[in-house]
């Protein structure tokens, strides 16, 4: 599922976060798996939605409103925790950006999204988020390299 389909108006599958009021990324059962914690994993069920916003404490929420906070996670989660990899499957992390951005050649970000692309990317079921993280790999980029 891309980002297209979850933000188009007429999709009545579009879910808010009860906290924070940020749409929600649709994410499956792999990731809740790794990363909820065991004694938190119940709460959900085998499809939740992720919520994207930096600072807000949940984590993943279903339609009932039942939130997995950050605190229930068993790893850090970007961008919840930006030291933590933007990208589940081969380990992109904020410090890569600022080092393309530092050496004025996105070198780290184009050699990732190149492998994006390939059926090594398994980001339904590794990133937290469930999405494909090239989206916020460019948006960071751009973002540390026009501040
Ligand atoms: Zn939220």
């Amino acid at each position: 599922m891309n980002k297209a389909f979850v933000r188009e108006p007429d999709d009545t599958g579009r879910v808010y976060c009860p906290r924070c009021k940020s749409l929600g990324s649709p994410v499956e059962a792999a990731p809740l798996d790794r990363y909820v914690a065991p004694a938190a994993r119940n709460k959900l069920g085998a499809f939740a939605w992720f919520c994207p916003y930096q600072h807000c404490e949940a984590a993943y929420f279903n339609q009932f409103d039942v939130v997995v906070t950050v605190d229930e996670l068993t790893e850090p989660v970007y961008p919840k925790d930006l030291d933590a990899p933007l990208c589940a499957c081969f380990g992109y992390t904020y410090d890569d950006a600022a080092a393309d951005v530092a050496e004025g050649q996105p070198t780290r970000t184009r050699e990732l999204i190149a492998r994006t692309k390939t059926p090594e990317a398994r980001c339904r079921e590794s990133a937290p988020s469930g999405q494909c993280c090239v989206a916020a790999v460019q948006e960071l980029y751009l973002r540390l390299r026009n501040p």
